[in-house]
């Protein structure tokens, strides 16, 4: 325990609260102070000028999720596991610490995935976090990288950081929602955090909380739709997918253009090690975007210059997979001196709101679903079978489909 309380402002929770030590001294390792240099969301600032805020900002939130749930949890008097507290908190805070900045887009580029690299940094004896965790107790860090990896034992402390109503997507929801301004992705937190309970090795609602729950619901649909998928942030990601692919191209031809940051070298090469991939972060790359406005290479200058200067590609939508305009859009890019490899991109996104399945369903062995706990009962009731707008929303998944270009080619269907 801390001799004195440590406290955040924040736009999301008013304040988090810092008592344990331990999690005191995790905020302050470099792996993590290394959030505070990568945008949550990536590209989605050039369409919402507020969606600036860092994944450190959002690591604190999801453990001042956690915090505020197993201290409710305990203050009923709920049979929650209370010595697994610290675990859970220290969990939620790493949970991300392993991102690359631009998260998804580079990621295509390394090859490797967020996720393991946050295994890695908490695994590996030479980073700060592993020594702190390790000296408050030898097994810290496999049982915290057992929890977000979704192995561990106690699959109810698990659910808490990823599962249907985890501490992540309830932080992240409302944070985006709070920056972009988009106000029908805010939800009722406080009400969540009261009407969720342990039950057995999962989290469910009491039946009271339908509303509530429903509510969350949407605002996730909403911020897919409205942020996540906004077809201009999904723009400008195409343009940051097709430097990386140009840089890396060049690096590979031996015509490597010039690397401001050495980490970027490994990046492109696909030799990262653990130090590189740290130094890693939004700062880096826009530099590099700034150094190859000038780059001899006309296709990586001209890149470069669209990202910065926000000149986005336009796009037509293409839900039926039509080849032949994918074609005929081609056609024109050539013929205007630009070459499909880095000026055409289908990009296909979708997601399923509520993704479920029940422990009955053949193939299955594990339950996914959110139950409604009815007091009168005394049963479990899964939640689309309550809620009309839920089950309209359930499962069936949704894609939006486009193909990017440049503008200044004449296009007319
Ligand atoms: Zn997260």
């Amino acid at each position: 325990m801390l001799d004195e309380e440590k406290v955040f402002k924040d736009p999301v929770h008013g304040y988090i609260y810092v008592n344990d030590s331990l999690i005191w001294d995790l905020i302050n390792t470099r792996e993590m102070q290394r959030l505070r240099r990568i945008r949550q969301l990536g590209t989605a600032y050039l369409t919402y000028p507020g969606g600036e805020h860092s994944r450190f900002a959002h690591s604190l939130g999801v453990y001042e999720v956690i915090r505020q749930i197993v201290q409710a949890f305990s203050r009923n008097s709920y049979e929650w596991p209370s010595e697994y507290n610290q675990l859970v908190m220290a969990a939620g805070l790493l949970h991300d610490v392993g991102h690359a900045p631009f998260s998804h887009a580079l990621e295509k580029v390394i090859g490797l995935r967020h996720e393991v690299w946050t295994e890695r940094l908490i695994l590996n004896p030479s980073t700060e976090i592993h020594q702190v965790l390790k000296q408050a107790q030898s097994n810290l860090p496999y049982d915290i990288a057992a929890v977000i990896n979704k192995t561990h034992s106690q699959q109810l402390v698990v659910s808490l950081v990823s599962g249907q109503l985890d501490a992540d997507r309830l932080d992240y929801l409302m944070r985006d929602s709070v920056s972009t301004g988009v106000d029908y992705g805010k939800f009722d937190l406080a009400r969540i955090i009261r009407v969720i309970r342990p039950w057995g090795d999962r989290i469910v609602v009491k039946r009271s909380g339908l509303h509530t729950v429903e509510a969350y619901l949407l605002a996730r649909y909403f911020m897919y739709w409205q942020v996540y998928f906004h077809p201009v942030s999904r723009s400008a990601e195409v343009i940051l997918k097709a430097i990386l692919k140009r840089a890396k191209d060049l690096v590979t031809e031996g015509r490597s253009p010039d690397m401001p940051h050495m980490a970027l070298e490994g990046l492109f090469l696909g030799n990262l090690d653990l130090s590189s991939y740290l130094a890693l972060d939004d700062t880096v790359l826009f530099n590099a975007f700034n150094v190859w406005q000038n780059s001899s290479d006309p296709v990586l200058k001209d890149l470069s210059c669209r990202f910065l200067d926000r000149r986005l590609f336009t796009y037509l939508e293409d839900p039926d997979h039509d080849s032949d305009l994918y074609e005929k859009i081609a056609v024109q890019l050539r013929r205007h001196g630009y070459d499909p490899a880095y000026y055409l991109a289908v990009d296909e996104t979708g997601t399923v709101y509520y993704d479920y399945y029940l422990g009955t369903e053949t193939g299955r062995n594990k339950d996914s679903a959110l139950y409604l706990w009815d007091d009168n009962s005394k049963r479990l009731v899964e939640m689309s079978r309550l809620s009309k707008p839920v089950s309209a929303i359930a499962r069936e998944r949704q894609v939006a489909r486009r193909i990017y270009f440049p503008r200044e080619i004449q296009w007319n269907t």
